[in-house]
């Protein structure tokens, strides 16, 4: 157990059930002070589950380019698998929809579709994946900006807030907008020219 006046030592069981978070791990540890690594864990059961999959808004999205049906395909991969903090990567931020050709079709583009779709909150992820990649143990003040360093994301959702308030999972908006125009903006942002065909339909915005 970590000693009282360790930073760490007020992340308590009460703290997690104060904000909602619950899991199996919190009806062995009572109140006391949670390690690191069990906070970690427990932070993971609630901003990193991957139960927003099955979610509605999540469920009823197709494929983002072409609109088949896809499955959400994640884009960065952590580089320590076993690392207590490695939930991170199983937030919605670092997930595309795609269907099976689509993600051939993008294979090397994934990171920059993930900026198109998720914007700030991508960029803010991608920024905490680059240092965890050569400091595993960075440390911030997780009780307050459970998803990554409030220094890689701005004050709203929209900006990438990693603060508790933003955390929960949103469908990003443009992945809500009208097939055509989802598929104009994709093919402008990935730097395609207009009269560039991917898939076969044509654009039928000014874009
Ligand atoms: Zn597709």
């Amino acid at each position: 157990m970590l000693p009282e006046t360790h930073p760490l030592a007020r992340y308590s069981a009460e703290f997690c059930l104060e904000y909602g978070i619950w899991s199996k791990h919190l009806q062995r540890i009572a109140s006391r002070p949670l390690s690191d690594e069990e906070f970690e864990v427990v932070l993971g059961a609630d901003f990193g589950d991957s139960e927003w999959r099955k979610e509605p808004g999540f469920r009823k999205l197709k494929c983002l380019y072409c609109g088949k049906s896809g499955l959400w395909r994640p884009i960065l991969t952590t580089p320590h698998p076993d690392h207590p903090a490695s939930w991170r990567y199983n937030r919605p931020e670092n997930f595309v929809k795609l269907c099976r050709s689509c993600r051939v079709r993008f294979k090397g583009k994934l990171e920059r579709l993930g900026e198109w779709v998720w914007g700030g909150r991508f960029w803010a992820l991608r920024a905490w994946h680059e240092h965890f990649c050569q400091h595993p143990d960075l440390t911030w003040d997780k009780e307050v900006y459970p998803l990554w360093p409030p220094e890689f994301g701005g004050t709203s959702w929209e900006e990438g807030s990693p603060a508790v308030l933003h955390s929960a999972a949103r469908v990003p908006e443009r992945a809500l907008l009208p097939l055509e125009e989802r598929r104009c903006q994709i093919r402008s942002f990935l730097g395609y020219k207009t009269s560039e065909i991917l898939g076969g339909a044509q654009c039928l915005l000014s874009c």
